[in-house]
């Protein structure tokens, strides 16, 4: 059996674009996220407010206000 047809699945650090990193299994040594359960809009319920912000601005520009 050749080794490389399974990658060892493994406990690594995900690092959170946020700052939060929580641990996952995979096989890469490391991974990335832009978003996590702790910064997500779903949970954090700030999506809504991000979403007002950016039209009320794209309004403001569109009409020079
Ligand atoms: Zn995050």
């Amino acid at each position: 059996m050749r080794k490389d047809i399974h990658p060892e699945y493994k406990t690594i650090t995900v690092h959170c674009a946020c700052g939060e990193t929580f641990e996952s299994g995979s096989t890469s040594d490391e991974i990335k996220v832009e978003i996590c359960s702790k910064c997500h809009p779903f949970y954090t319920g700030q999506r809504k407010n991000l979403d007002k912000g950016g039209r009320i601005d794209k309004f403001k520009k569109k009409y020079n206000l």
